[in-house]
């Protein structure tokens, strides 16, 4: 691959896509050792692939505090999300390991601070509650009560659940160069396409060189449909009905932080960071509950300036099957009433699947209902 094709893809966001992996340190042995929960892992693997370039490290106290305030780094540049690392004390040395819960070391911090944080202040700011019952919220509360920031080395990266769909931002961005690909859109998801989210990524296909779908496979509520289930529905969805040479399947390895409208941006800027120059940005994007308007999601993005994310938004209204145009719709462009429309709750469709029932084709294709039908056996 040469770097002038690449060259033709959106630049990273802050310019350069970083690298922070390396090579296991001699001093290991004698170092503290801090213990990441499963979804600092998964920040910690994202830092090091460059996906949330151009953090190279967990965030110092200057950033925490701008992107809580005022959604911008220290350094100006847009970012929504604190990435960062709790711990109970300060450790003794300029230098610690970083671990998984099972003991196993796979990356070292230099320490450039540790500092304390408003818990409360955090979870009003970024998922707009403090209500205890909130995903993203209780996990926030049960972490510890400082943070320590600094660059990280990553040499032993995080077990990738789906190795063949494991591809970091400068291979994404090499698969786009080599099929020439220079307006990419990416699509974010943690469940099972149906017909609606396929009729969007199809439309927002219709205007770009292709489609990059990127389900998340970190951490999700244990009530999602489980990422081995939802890979096996995108790979029957894709290979039936989707052209093979417009479509790239990946894994995105975040955890769900279910913050809605700050997680699409975050999302949003990760995926530009991937190569994408699009990003659908549907309904609720990821949502939980009812704690975000329906388009807060959307709206978000005009707190930005123009151009200021680079990476354009795409957004979709809900849509449907509508009988009597005769085609997938939303109520921008189908004139019918609801009983027109092929509708069906997401309890229904639970409901049906369980039974082993196939939905409507209108609902769902049959190929991806089939496998849903299959893991709910299992479950039972
Ligand atoms: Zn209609």
């Amino acid at each position: 691959m040469s770097t002038t094709t690449t060259e033709q893809l959106i630049a990273p966001h802050g310019g350069e896509l970083v690298d922070r992996t390396g090579e296991r340190p001699d001093d290991l042995d004698s170092l503290e050792v801090v213990t990441l929960t499963s979804r600092e892992l998964s920040d910690l693997d994202m830092l090091a692939s460059g996906a949330l370039s151009p953090l190279d490290g967990f965030m110092g106290q200057d950033d925490y505090e701008r992107v809580l305030e005022e959604m911008h780094l220290a350094n100006g540049l847009p970012w929504a999300l604190p990435v960062c690392l709790a711990v109970d004390d300060e450790p003794a040395g300029a230098r610690v390991a970083l671990a998984d819960e099972a003991g196993r070391k796979v990356a070292v911090l230099d320490v450039m601070e540790m500092y304390t944080y408003i818990k409360e202040a955090e979870a009003d700011r970024c998922f707009r509650t403090t209500d205890e019952e909130h995903p993203g919220v209780a996990r926030l509360y049960a972490q510890k009560d400082k943070y320590l920031a600094g660059r990280v080395t990553v040499f032993e990266r995080a077990e990738r659940p789906f190795p063949e769909l494991a591809l970091d931002p400068a291979e994404t961005r090499a698969q786009f160069a080599e099929r020439g690909w220079k307006r990419v859109v990416g699509f974010q998801t943690r469940n099972p396409i149906h017909r609606a989210h396929e009729y969007l990524t199809k439309v927002a296909l219709e205007t770009v060189d292709g489609l990059l779908v990127h389900p998340l496979v970190g951490d999700t509520k244990g009530d999602d449909v489980p990422a081995d289930v939802r890979i096996e529905c995108y790979r029957v969805l894709l290979s039936d009905y989707y052209p093979s040479n417009r479509v790239l399947l990946a894994a995105f390895p975040a955890a769900m932080r279910y913050a809605g409208p700050r997680e699409a941006i975050w999302h949003a800027i990760c995926r530009k960071n991937y190569g994408c120059s699009h990003f659908i940005v549907g309904r609720d994007h990821a949502g939980v509950g009812s704690y975000y308007g329906t388009y807060d999601a959307q709206l978000i993005f005009d707190e930005f300036e123009p151009h200021e994310l680079d990476i354009e938004p795409m957004f979709f209204e809900h849509s449907f099957y509508c009988k009597t145009c005769g085609s997938m719709a939303s109520a921008k462009t189908c004139p019918h009433d609801a009983e027109h429309h092929v509708f069906l709750s997401g309890t229904k469709v639970r409901e049906l699947l369980a039974n082993g029932e196939i939905p409507p084709t209108e609902f769902t294709r049959p190929e991806v209902a089939e496998v849903l039908i299959e893991a709910y056996r299992q479950e039972s």
